[in-house]
């Protein structure tokens, strides 16, 4: 693949902006084994995905590291999640030491309903973690597991952010929906929540919810392009205009069907405004995350592979 192909037009997207580059708070990096095995799942378009699904981005990390760079991705998650019990601990240990890569990485983590969950989570966060990632569809439990209770109270104190995808797109399942969000949202409403991929397809039901709770932040990753199977309606905008401060770049790179940039174009042709682009894409992102990772938050890598 020619990689100034992906660099130049991201590039000419923030530079035309006046940015300095761009936050993308929805980008995965897992372990090899977990990623090939993420990636299978796409591949062979499981029940989980439902449609064809080639990947873009299939390059080392390494590469795709240098990716970001070039393109100026100036911060960037990693995401691990699990999909069932005893796999946070061995994930949280990759994703710590992948955050020593630099400090363009935004330390991420995960956790699931499961014994200990609590004493790890609190353990992560004193340590600086900047970010947390649930995947409702894959993982397959309700936000207000009882075996969650502890975890809530510490995040919502702490203030730390958790990304969590909880709408039934590709596809639904029991588990998925906004239903567990709101009955979490209404016993810890500090919550710091980022919806991963406004919701969607239920995006007016988390619309309501970063209406109503102020730390509840929606991620534009994939929707509003070509390839989304999600059309937002049009009748909604305007709110996505109010909600401007509370709205994050996401991609989901490197497991997308298409350039990098076509996720920047898809935002710009909502039309609504460069004001509203430069939050987006950069204002809110760096506001959350910093534009820098904070001194605190380096992490030290205790098993380097
Ligand atoms: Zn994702």
């Amino acid at each position: 693949m020619d990689r100034q192909s992906d660099v130049a037009p991201v590039r000419a997207f923030w530079e035309e902006l006046s940015l300095p580059g761009l936050v993308d708070a929805h980008v995965h990096f897992l372990p090899p084994n977990i990623q090939r095995a993420v990636w299978a799942v796409f591949d062979s378009a499981g029940p989980k995905i439902g449609r064809e699904w080639p990947i873009r981005y299939r390059q080392s990390h390494e590469e795709r590291v240098e990716l970001l760079r070039a393109m100026g991705v100036r911060r960037f998650s990693t995401l691990p999640y699990a999909h069932k019990p005893g796999v946070a601990a061995y994930l949280n240990d990759w994703s710590r030491d992948f955050a020593t890569t630099g400090p363009e990485v935004i330390w991420s983590a995960t956790f699931f309903p499961e014994d200990g969950v609590a004493a790890y989570v609190g353990e992560l966060v004193a340590a600086g973690v900047e970010l947390f990632k649930l995947h409702l569809q894959v993982g397959e439990f309700h936000l207000d597991d009882p075996l969650l209770d502890e975890v809530w109270g510490q995040l919502e104190d702490a203030d730390v952010p958790v990304l969590v995808h909880a709408g039934s797109g590709p596809v639904g399942n029991d588990f998925t929906g906004p239903g567990s969000m709101q009955r979490l949202l209404e016993r810890h409403p500090r919550l710091s929540i980022i919806v991963a991929h406004m919701g969607a397809p239920e995006v007016e039901r988390f619309l309501e919810l970063a209406e109503q709770y102020e730390r509840v932040r929606l991620d534009t990753t994939m929707c509003f392009t070509d390839f989304f199977g999600v059309d937002y309606p049009d009748r909604l905008l305007p709110r996505l205009v109010d909600l401007q401060p509370k709205i994050l770049l996401g991609t989901d790179f490197p497991t997308i069907p298409y350039s990098y940039v076509h996720q920047l174009e898809a935002l710009a042709r909502l039309d609504l405004g460069d004001d509203w682009l430069r939050a987006v894409c950069w204002e809110n992102g760096a506001a959350l995350f910093g534009a820098t990772r904070a001194k605190g938050a380096a992490p030290e890598a205790h098993w380097l592979t």
